[in-house]
């Protein structure tokens, strides 16, 4: 048999191997990926690894030699460029064709790029890969000003590794504050003070229109109304876009995502998608989504290889992320979209940990918590649960975080 073909190789596909054999798979695995290292995590890319407080060995999701003991064939450094599905093979950008009996798309996501005038010039960069990890810790070394495009959660983290380490940053950001899609504004303050404390200038309302510099290196940003930063380097963190033109092109159904049903299978039998590409439908939130998350790509998965196993691991849980800055883990639950009521636990003017709870008609949608794990563990429960606690209730620290539910 052809086996299993996946396409990409970073954690959703890291995750599938091991979920394929430990589900009892017992046919050829192949994984194919663009970038030349095996699965490792993105998210010490802008936090520890970042820092140089890990090395690589730790970046890796599974240590290399793991995927020799599944007996999972690895062909790194190969893009996937054309998916046959009337002949069930893949083309690859050597000219070579391999042949799948079930395919897993786990092709992600890659930075959105600011398409502005200088984009090009030396000194830009973004924030996805090891490489960009290597190129911007070179600029940390020769030290000098750091302007970070997007108040977003890795240009924060970014920030504070750069200020940890004595650089000058400043973080633009287009919004009237940072964090403003994903938090209340109570956070964003709270992050903001945090930041200023640790010497990081904030400049929110700002468009960036354009990198300026003199022999092809950056030397200043413009924003729109005339106002202009000065930078050795940036960093450009405004968001991503899901890798799907493989599927689009095969003509799979792709809508913000490659659409998959909660077993992750798309509408060909024989494919299935995970991780940042697709777009699912979460049951318990009652509604379809296309998240950025570590968690999401573990379970999908986990699902997409049960189901190939022939067993029904439906994927139906509450979506949640982290960040770290600085002292704060900030881990986040849930979805706040919509939210009517906040609920603020803790003292965040004044302390750095507390919790931020979202209601919707009195029902906990999602939570902040900062420094504050029982919180998160709680209401991860609770929000699943759909719980109605009433609002004192979750402010008042004299009640026992365990004890919420009761
Ligand atoms: P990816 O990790 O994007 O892997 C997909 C791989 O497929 C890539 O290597 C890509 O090059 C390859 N590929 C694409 N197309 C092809 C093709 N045609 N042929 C071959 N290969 C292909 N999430 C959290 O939950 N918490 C965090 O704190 C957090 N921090 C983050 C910090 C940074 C700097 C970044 C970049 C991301 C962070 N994330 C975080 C998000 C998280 O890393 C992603 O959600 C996760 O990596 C998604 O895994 P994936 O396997 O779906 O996709």
């Amino acid at each position: 048999s052809d086996g299993v073909i996946i396409v990409g190789a970073g954690h959703a596909a890291g995750q599938a191997v091991a979920s394929l054999r430990s589900e009892g798979y017992e046919g050829p695995v192949t994984v194919i990926g663009d970038e030349p290292y095996v699965p490792y995590q993105r998210p010490p890319l802008s936090k520890k690894f970042l820092a140089g407080e890990i090395d690589i060995d730790r970046v890796y999701f599974k240590p290399p030699d793991f995927y020799e003991k599944s007996n999972a064939e690895m062909v790194l450094g190969r893009k996937v460029v054309e998916i046959e599905r009337p002949k069930k093979i893949v083309h690859l950008d050597d000219g070579s064709t391999r042949g799948y009996d079930k395919l897993i798309l786990a092709t992600g996501s890659r930075v959105r790029e600011l398409n502005i005038p200088g984009f090009d010039l030396e000194g830009v960069f973004y924030l996805r890969t090891i490489e960009d990890v290597e190129a911007i810790q070179s600029k940390f070394n020769e030290g000098g000003k750091m302007v970070v495009v997007g108040g977003g959660y890795i240009g924060l983290e970014v920030a504070a590794v750069a200020a940890q380490r004595g650089i000058d940053v400043t973080v633009l950001e287009m919004a009237p504050r940072v964090l403003a899609r994903v938090v209340d504004p109570i956070l964003s303050k709270f992050y903001t003070k945090a930041h200023t404390e640790a010497g990081v200038k904030i400049e929110t309302g700002v468009t960036v229109s354009g990198f300026e510099g003199s022999n092809g290196k950056i030397e200043k940003i413009d924003c729109g109304d005339g106002k202009t930063f000065d930078a050795d380097f940036a960093i450009v963190g405004v968001g991503i876009i899901p890798n799907v033109e493989l599927a689009d092109e095969a003509g799979l159904k792709v809508e913000n995502g490659i659409a998959v049903d909660e077993l992750c299978r798309t509408e060909d039998p024989d494919i299935y998608a995970i991780g940042d590409c697709t777009n699912h439908p979460n049951p318990i939130l009652g509604t379809r989504l296309r998240l950025e998350s570590v968690h999401n790509a573990l379970e999908q998965g986990k699902t997409a290889a049960a189901s190939i196993c022939g067993k029904e691991k439906p994927y139906a849980q509450v979506p949640w992320f982290w960040s770290d800055q600085y002292d704060l883990k900030l881990q986040i639950v849930g979805l706040s979209a919509g939210y009517d009521e906040v609920v603020v636990r803790g003292d965040p003017e004044n302390e750095r940990s507390f919790a931020v709870f979202y209601l919707k008609d009195g029902v906990m949608i999602a939570s902040d918590a900062v420094n504050r794990a029982p919180e998160h563990m709680m209401s991860r429960r609770l929000i699943a649960a759909k719980a109605k606690i009433p609002a004192a209730k979750l402010a008042d620290e004299s009640i026992n975080m365990k004890d919420m539910a009761e």
